[in-house]
């Protein structure tokens, strides 16, 4: 039995009485480090033991896996074993919009097969929708449609707030038209589509009132408005229901985030109690000090005190250094003078920076692990052998039959394909139903045909045995059979790298799920909702320093955090252009020093290289508003009269913004970062590319694309 009197003692009264509070609806307002995420574990715990509610009947909603992976397990700890522990629903929006239409999809016209489409899916898709336009022209196009459905807008909607014209209202509504006809949904239709299931049958709106009797939410400040409709919807007359967020941690605008969302919350839920909870039990005051002089400057923000026990520590540390080794350097000696690397994080705005602290770690032998951008999912190798799993339990996906069809080539070209396609419309969209008919009508070169026949054979052979429930045999056989394992282990044996081990992973983390159809399908719906699932361990579990972006320390804490790259054009980034993108990387800042439990240390660099070449930096404009008694500042102040040997900032920032033109890859896919190319790290021609729009890429709801090549 768990002790749940000794759990309300250790709360603070604000907090005890968030927990006691299961009438109203509630709204605990909060900022960084208070006991926000600690309220609603607690919440949850109380309200089965103390309240009788059965497990099953609670939501509990965050915005990360892995936070969801922490809550279910805190809860756990906390019901002391507790059997029912394990029947909460505790996801991600996303995650609980997969859910919800894997059982009810049906009724709306999806399979329960459907497959949930990446970022890289949908862009192929679009692109076969509009064969004329270049994959780099689709992009802006592709992101303006996912963000227009964070939105809660469809193709159908008065799109005028997004600012675009006809020709992309048609683009939208072409891509929509063909993902419906193909049964799939791509990540933003999780939400989009279980409002569409929700608003169109009662029936099942029912059913969920009926489900859920307590909805709680974390990270509300950072919901887009897709989300506060779902939520709007899900919750019923007889449900309680609870969010918990900090108006100035939302930091997730640019994918339709509304701060209002919390904000106006009192207004949609009448008779809201409001609770504040005022002290941080995490960072000393010092640290605080130097986060709230920086946040202090955004307007409008929701009044709130904060104060913290925390008096004793030392101050924090601005380091003016050098360039991004000096930096690196700096962090690394640090680093082995006490050895506390697990509980040191390092934090940047975008992926590309992590890449200096990863040579200089290696080279001196500082164990770390990058979160963020995702490795294995986005391999291609991986990537293959799960478009071919895809294609086995959708015949309609077109998006993963393109991309297998010839692959390994088999004599299939493009010509050969479109002939397969032009029998689209005497099918029910089923795609090999296609191949048989483009075979019978001896439209294909005789290579063609060939290899069409044995792609089609192949996929009915490994359709017999998962209708045998030999899920394992016919992955092996599907790799094996379609090219993949030769074509890899070729690659392996001349670049030395170790595909085929990767595909050798896969099989094995599809071996731990049930044999047959169903199990397949789990598995594919839990790699696409939170990759690191996939068998192999979640680079966070590991040793060693974090490396992690801003955006992804959301709920963390570290008892030592260093802020790199506090320089203007990289923090706040080069897009920042409106007093609105300021205020969004000032909360960015406001996230990431809040992090820091009793150390921080803020680094800004006097030059750094951007693009491959060497860029003079600025003192980031966050540095000015702090107080200078909260700091203790080491090193020379760029731009000062010290620095001698620069020229004027004015004109560098000119210059950098040439190079910035002159070297950007043509296809960039960002908001905040797009790609960064660095070259030349520790003496090496290495080529970096990583795709920082997701900064994000493993905060949970956002499908990752972050890549190293
Ligand atoms: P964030 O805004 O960063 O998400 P939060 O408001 O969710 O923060 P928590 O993560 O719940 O805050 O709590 C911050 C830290 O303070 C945690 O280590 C937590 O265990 C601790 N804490 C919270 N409440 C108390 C309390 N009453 N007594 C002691 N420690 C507490
Ligand atoms: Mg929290």
């Amino acid at each position: 039995m768990a002790d749940i009197e000794a759990m309300l003692d250790a709360l603070n009264d604000q907090q005890r009485e968030a927990v006691l509070e299961n009438g109203r609806p509630l709204l605990v307002l909060a900022g960084a480090g208070s006991g926000k995420t600690r309220v609603i574990t607690t919440k949850i715990a109380y309200a089965i033991e103390k309240l009788g509610i059965p497990a099953y009947k609670i939501l509990a909603v965050t915005f990360t896996n892995k936070a969801a992976s922490e809550m279910k397990q805190r809860v756990k700890v906390m019901l002391d074993g507790n059997a029912r522990a394990d029947e909460c629903t505790i996801r991600t929006f996303h995650s609980f919009g997969a859910w919800l239409l894997r059982r009810f999809g049906s009724e709306i016209g999806l399979a329960s097969n459907f497959t949930i489409y990446d970022d890289d899916d949908s862009l192929s898709l679009l692109a076969s929708c509009f064969p004329n336009y270049k994959k780099r022209e689709l992009e802006p196009v592709m992101r303006k449609i996912s963000y227009a459905k964070d939105r809660g807008l469809r193709p159908t909607d008065n799109l005028t707030s997004l600012k675009v014209d006809g020709t992309f209202k048609r683009m939208y509504e072409a891509y929509e038209r063909k993902l419906r006809s193909i049964g799939n949904v791509d990540f933003a239709d999780l939400i989009g589509r279980s409002i569409e299931l929700l608003e169109e049958k009662p029936g099942v709106l029912d059913w969920v009132h009926h489900r859920f009797s307590m909805i709680l939410v974390d990270e509300y400040q950072d919901s887009n408005a897709a989300q506060f409709n779902l939520l709007k919807l899900l919750v019923g007359p007889a449900c309680f229901i609870c969010v918990v967020g900090d108006d100035d941690q939302s930091i997730y605008r640019f994918r339709g985030a509304e701060v209002r969302n919390i904000l106006s919350f009192p207004e949609l839920y009448h008779g809201t109690r409001t609770i504040k909870l005022e002290q941080n039990y995490r960072s000393t005051k010092h640290i605080l000090d130097v986060a709230n002089s920086v946040i202090k400057n955004n307007k409008g923000r929701h009044d709130k005190k904060l104060w913290t026990a925390k008096t004793k520590g030392s101050k924090p540390n601005l380091l003016y250094i050098q360039d991004e080794q000096d930096e690196a350097m700096r962090v690394s000696n640090i680093l082995l003078s006490d050895k506390k690397f697990n509980e040191s994080a390092v934090l940047y705005r975008t992926n590309a920076q992590s890449v200096a602290f990863e040579t200089m770690f290696k080279r001196l032998s500082i164990p770390y692990k990058v979160v963020g951008a995702l490795q294995f999912y986005d391999r291609e190798e991986v990537k293959d052998a799960l478009a071919l799993l895809f294609l086995l339990t959708n015949e309609k996906d077109e998006v993963n039959f393109k991309r297998m069809i010839n692959k390994p080539a088999r004599g299939i070209g493009p010509g050969a394909l479109d002939s397969i396609l032009s029998f689209a419309s005497q099918t029910d969209g089923s795609l090999f139903a296609m191949l048989r008919l483009a075979i019978q009508g001896n439209i294909l070169s005789t290579k063609a045909k060939a290899g069409a026949s044995y792609f089609l054979r192949m996929f009915e052979h490994a359709q017999a045995m998962l209708g045998e429930g030999e899920l394992v045999d016919c992955a092996n056989f599907l790799i094996r059979e379609a090219g993949l394992l030769d074509y890899y282990q070729e690659l392996d044996s001349q670049n030395s790298t170790g595909k085929v081990g990767n595909l050798e992973a896969l099989v094995n983390a599809l071996s731990s799920y049930d044999s047959s159809l169903e199990g397949l399908l789990l598995f594919l719906e839990q790699l696409s909702l939170d990759p690191t699932t996939l068998g192999r361990e979640d680079p966070r579990d590991k040793e060693g320093v974090t490396l992690i972006t801003m955006h992804n320390t959301k709920g963390l804490e570290f008892d030592r955090v260093f802020v790199a790259g506090l320089e203007e054009e990289l923090f706040p980034g080069r897009a920042s252009e409106s007093d609105d993108d300021i205020e969004e990387e000032r909360r960015i800042f406001y996230v990431a020093v809040t992090r820091a439990r009793n150390e921080l240390y803020l680094l800004c660099a006097r030059a750094r290289k951007i693009w491959g070449r060497t860029s003079y930096q600025h003192p980031s404009r966050f540095l000015d508003e702090i107080d200078s008694s909260l700091v203790s500042v080491q090193g020379i102040r760029p731009g000062s009269l010290h620095a001698s040997g620069f020229e004027g900032f004015s004109s560098l920032g000119e210059k950098r913004r040439e190079h910035l033109s002159a070297a950007k890859p043509s296809s960039s896919w960002g908001s905040s970062g797009g790609s960064l190319i660095q070259k030349g790290f520790g003496g090496n021609a290495k080529t970096f590319t990583m795709k920082t729009v997701h900064d994000e890429a493993d905060a949970g709801p956002l499908f990752p694309v972050g890549q190293r090549v």
